[in-house]
């Protein structure tokens, strides 16, 4: 007689997670990442947005697809009353400061949408994701019965200084334009303009309160760093939140190929192939790569310096510079003649540059960069030392994170925020560039040792990535937390 079978345990069904980004390079990326990285682990990811972002991200889905990975993007349509331009659905896309608030509010109407999207599915996902500024999915979360986690983009070290200042306010030091960020591990001064905060221009109050209630009211947060990095800040953010911090990252060493390197943001401004090649002619460390993320931009006359500077440093050289920053046809010309002048040794790029391809290349020994989270992260993660040069918003404290904390930065030596769009007054020149990228690349024991640090930044985040790293059994905790038996129906 057979043996009678035992009965057979369903198997636990894989979490389903909704991810709702901000529609921002720098925010949308690192969730298209996240996604990524939660449906190689086997849970299914579902990136909700709208058709201008859904286009962008065709790449991170065609290699998804064809790794046969649960990764979907769910398109939702752009509100149509805007009042913006037709097609503008990214911050990136934005050229009149006076659009940013009806754009924060359009973003808003995505909320029936996602409703939608929810409710319809045959088994109720198991989390919500989504940005800190899209606090419009606490509603929907609540209504639909679905736990919500919210991701911040910034590093733990800014989100401290963040919540400690609006907790507890800042302290004026003496007389000064000084202000003492309470409550940190480390010392960390800012001033008026540099302090913490987003959402804070004239306006944008109503929104800023509601992003703080939905992140009072979410049931954990998402972010991009890992513990070797900011041990110490991550564990005090955890604690001022009140509410479990998931740290995965850096969530940019998901993309192991050319491909994946390929396929993040944007259209490439040049090709891979074409950058690697020039990149292989050169040594090992020598070249210093400059980018200032997807939103910052430079008029003519400071475009003029950054290139002379580079020119001056006589380092080789990757320059990547905006669309809209080559505005006029004089500024094609200067372009080009600075390439003719520094052919062989400086590689301008137009448009958007394949960054993770290019830091992760043996040949790029150091990054002047704008301090964006990403970009930052993106660098240490690739044991590149870099150049700080904040622009606005979280980059100025991430500036001190580099230069006081980890130890990896220069400083170029700016104190005050620049327009986005360009500002006609920033206070820098030629000669600071060349003394900032000399100081980082020309070797010595101070440069010997930052550069020393960031390589040990770099293979601690490869690690945190791997089986047995924090990063990754953080992730295995996130997801083992939302596996639920066979999913619960609406
Ligand atoms: N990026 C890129 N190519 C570019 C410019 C930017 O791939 O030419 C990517 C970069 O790798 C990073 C993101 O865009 O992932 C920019 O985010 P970050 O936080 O550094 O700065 P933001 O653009 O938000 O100011």
């Amino acid at each position: 007689m057979a043996p009678m079978a035992e009965p057979v345990a369903a198997a636990p069904a894989p979490p389903h997670f909704v991810i709702v980004p901000l529609p921002a390079q720098g925010h949308t990326i690192p969730m298209a990442d996240l996604a990524r990285l939660l449906a190689e682990r086997g849970a299914r990811a579902s990136l909700v947005v709208t058709p201008v972002n859904a286009a962008r991200l065709r790449g991170v889905a065609g290699l998804a697809a064809r790794a046969k990975l649960r990764l979907e993007i769910v398109e939702v349509p752009f509100p149509a009353d805007s009042g913006l331009p037709p097609g503008v659905e990214n911050v990136d896309q934005i050229t009149d400061y006076g659009h940013f608030l009806p754009f924060f509010l359009a973003l808003k109407e995505l909320a029936g949408p996602l409703e939608a999207y929810l409710r319809a599915q045959a088994v109720r996902p198991s989390c919500v994701i989504s940005d800190w500024s899209n606090s419009w999915t606490a509603g929907v979360a609540r209504r639909v019965g679905i736990p919500r986690l919210f991701f911040h983009g910034p590093s733990c070290f800014y989100s401290l200084c963040d919540i400690n200042a609006a907790t507890h306010g800042l302290q004026q030091q003496d007389d000064t334009e000084r202000y003492l960020v309470p409550g940190m591990p480390v010392r960390v001064e800012v001033t008026m303009g540099t302090r913490p905060g987003f959402l804070n221009s004239a306006g944008f109050e109503a929104l800023k309160d509601a992003a703080m209630e939905a992140m009072r009211t979410a049931d954990g947060a998402v972010v991009n760093t890992f513990t070797d990095l900011e041990d110490e800040f991550i564990a005090c953010y955890e604690v001022a939140l009140g509410k479990p911090v998931w740290t995965l990252g850096p969530f940019c060493l998901c993309n192991r190929d050319d491909d994946a390197m390929a396929s993040r943001g944007n259209k490439l401004g040049i090709d891979q192939s074409a950058v690697t090649a020039w990149l292989d002619a050169m040594d090992t460390d020598s070249v210093i790569y400059v980018n200032f993320g997807s939103l910052a931009r430079k008029v003519p006359k400071y475009l003029y310096e950054v290139g002379h500077g580079l020119e001056d440093s006589g380092k080789p050289f990757v320059w990547v510079v905006k669309e809209s920053e080559v505005s006029t046809p004089e500024v094609q010309e200067w372009l080009s003649a600075l390439e003719a002048r520094a052919a062989g040794r400086g590689l301008v790029v137009r448009g958007w540059a394949p960054q993770l391809a290019i830091l992760s290349h043996r040949a790029v020994g150091g990054f002047v960069t704008h301090c964006g989270w990403n970009s930052l992260l993106e660098s240490v993660a690739h044991g590149v030392p870099v150049v700080t040069w904040p622009h606005f918003s979280d980059q100025f404290l991430n500036e001190r994170l580099a230069v006081d904390v980890l130890g990896v930065g220069v400083p170029i030596g700016v104190t005050a925020p620049v327009l986005l769009f360009g500002d006609e007054a920033m206070r820098f020149g030629r000669a600071d560039v060349a003394r900032a990228v000399s100081a980082l690349m020309d070797g010595g024991e101070e440069a010997d040792e930052r550069r020393r640090r960031a390589k040990v930044y770099g293979e601690k985040a490869r690690r945190a990535m791997e089986k047995g790293g924090s990063s990754y059994e953080s992730l295995t905790q996130l997801i083992q937390s939302f596996t639920l038996q066979g999913g619960k129906q609406h």
